[in-house]
């Protein structure tokens, strides 16, 4: 694939990232029906409440390594984009695949389809899928700090 090829497919990728998120609300969980709290808040108000157990697992792409942009200067196209949608809404695994070929050139040897949530954004990536719980009744949403840190040399990544 050459270099042309390369940009009108992420330009493909970002018209439909729009697209999608300005016609489908049910993509993703937006930020805005989101409360951050921690762990121990979210636990006792979740316990205390008498609802039946509907806790969501979502994920937000992050770096420790960047401010709260999760964006670095020298960050990937695609790192960039799914840290920009990612902060607008956060998705559930099964919608992390869309994007499965969303960063042509990056994945095993170069292939153009390739896990997203297990490489990220390729070689040397320094992002991360953070997982979050999101109570639907409330809005609360905690960091899960049960999720193993995701080592990156192999690129294994823990249970979704
Ligand atoms: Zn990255």
């Amino acid at each position: 694939m050459d270099i042309k090829e390369i940009e009108k497919l992420k330009q493909d990728f970002a018209d439909w990232i729009e697209e999608k998120i300005k016609t489908d609300d049910t993509f993703g969980i937006d930020t805005d029906k989101i409360t951050f709290v921690n762990m121990e808040t979210f636990v006792n108000q979740y316990q205390s409440s008498d609802e039946d157990f509907a806790i969501i697992r979502l994920y937000r792409y992050e770096s420790s390594d960047y401010g709260p942009s999760n964006i670095g200067s020298n960050s990937r196209d695609f790192c960039r984009r799914m840290a920009r949608l990612t902060g607008l809404r956060m998705l559930r695994f099964n919608e992390i695949d869309f994007y499965n070929s969303a960063n042509p050139g990056f994945g095993l040897n170069g292939s153009d389809n390739y896990d997203v949530f297990r490489w990220r954004g390729g070689p040397n990536c320094k992002h991360k899928w953070n997982r979050y719980l999101f109570d639907p009744q409330t809005g609360n949403t905690a960091k899960d700090t049960s999720q193993p840190d995701q080592p990156t040399k192999n690129g294994m990544v823990p249970f979704a």
